[in-house]
């Protein structure tokens, strides 16, 4: 377990993420019942981008710090969530802050929803642990994100999201992921999941899809942003979202978003988006 999120925070993987994110979170705010949030592989939760990891790489700079600037109307206008959660967090942990996805789901729940965050690397399950007590609906839990996935659906809300954020440091874990996302619907085929990956080799992420797709699961959205042309397969040029039983209009923001994030976050020509449907209903 060598991968730490303090490197990458904020890079412009996480703002895709993030504000994505965000939005689902807009679509379960929707309706009063409650709802639950399992973060299956969940970070620390909360990263400094004046610190050391995060100012040895600077991927924020690529990343949130291009965002200073209001987007065009449309896609500003889905995006505040997510800046609204991030200034909320600025606002209590200090300006040089970059909120992690447990942090941001902190920043939106309400006192009836809950929240469970998942990490398996020990020391950062401890910092999770700490920088969550003040929040009595979230709950960190050293585990592997994996089982706990599986033991912790259905939640007894019957409503909510999955996010699983694995790091990608292992081979394999694309089909990793395809799988335990198919064995996760079936044993709650009305759950919405979100599962991260980045976008290195194209046709890699092709396959993945096509994998997904013939598991049977159904509804779901494939959500990419682009920031090169994806001809270099050993960098990482994009990051990918798969949606499984996505909000309605998750697409249609997407449509909007995307592109305006693609166009800010570009890092050559070639920058672009996806966004469909690689199951129907
Ligand atoms: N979701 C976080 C966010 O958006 O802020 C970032 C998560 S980071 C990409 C992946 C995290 O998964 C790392 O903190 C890593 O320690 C943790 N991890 C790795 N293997 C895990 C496993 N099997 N179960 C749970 N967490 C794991």
């Amino acid at each position: 377990m060598n991968y730490r999120h303090a490197y990458h925070a904020g890079n412009f993987a996480d703002v895709m993420k993030h504000a994505l994110l965000a939005r689902i979170l807009v679509h379960l705010l929707k309706k009063d019942a409650p709802f639950r949030v399992i973060d299956t592989h969940a970070g620390i939760g909360l990263y400094d981008l004046a610190g050391e990891e995060a100012e040895k790489t600077a991927e924020w700079r690529n990343g949130i710090g291009r965002l200073e600037a209001p987007l065009p109307q449309e896609a500003e206008a889905l995006i505040a969530p997510y800046r609204a959660a991030i200034a909320a967090v600025r606002a209590r942990h200090g300006e040089s802050t970059y909120p992690g996805s447990p942090m941001l789901v902190s920043a939106m729940l309400r006192r009836q929803d809950r929240a469970i965050a998942v990490e398996k690397h020990p020391k950062d399950a401890q910092t999770l642990t700490r920088t969550l007590t003040y929040d009595q609906r979230i709950k960190a839990v050293a585990l592997d994100g994996w089982t706990a996935l599986h033991a912790m659906i259905p939640p007894p809300e019957r409503r909510g999201l999955v996010l699983i954020d694995p790091p990608f440091e292992e081979p394999g874990e694309l089909g990793r992921l395809a799988e335990e996302i198919a064995r996760a619907w079936k044993k709650w085929p009305t759950g919405l999941f979100a599962g991260w990956y980045p976008i290195k080799d194209v046709r890699a992420i092709d396959a993945f899809a096509a994998r997904l797709a013939a598991s049977g699961t159904r509804k779901v959205l494939r959500l990419e942003l682009m920031v090169t042309d994806g001809r270099d397969a050993a960098r990482l040029n994009g990051s990918g979202l798969v949606v499984v039983n996505p909000p309605w209009t998750l697409k249609e923001e997407a449509e909007v978003l995307l592109p305006a994030l693609a166009r800010r976050l570009a890092q050559g020509a070639g920058a672009g988006f996806q966004a469909e449907w690689i199951a129907g209903e």
